[in-house]
């Protein structure tokens, strides 16, 4: 596994913000809060957003906008996998985070 902590090319400013963005596809804009240069964009897989916290209606108005009702078991299930896989995944990433940026997470 690799981890990065991303920051601004221009500036190294780790001062970003994201940038939500809906149209054919979801993406995200990372842009520089100190210099306002782009840092990065992602573009996200369907199904691919786990907004923490915002619950299963949220999840489920964002797999229909990906297009993606198959069945309710098999909304709910995915569900449960995003929240338990991401919440798991997140908590696990804090342990090799430390290990990696030892005086402290920048
Ligand atoms: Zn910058």
């Amino acid at each position: 596994m690799e981890i990065h902590i991303q920051k601004c090319q221009q500036c190294k400013s780790r001062n970003l913000r994201n940038i939500l963005v809906r149209d054919e596809k979801q993406k995200v804009f990372v842009q520089c809060r100190d210099c306002d240069a782009l840092v990065a964009r992602y573009i996200l897989t369907p199904g691919g957003y786990f907004h923490a916290g915002k619950g299963f209606e949220s999840f489920l108005r964002s797999i229909e906008r990906d297009g993606g009702l198959t069945s309710a078991r098999n909304v709910d299930e995915q569900f449960h996998q995003a929240e338990d896989g991401t919440v798991e995944e997140f908590a696990e990433l804090q342990q090799p985070l430390k290990e990696k940026y030892q005086g402290g997470l920048p």
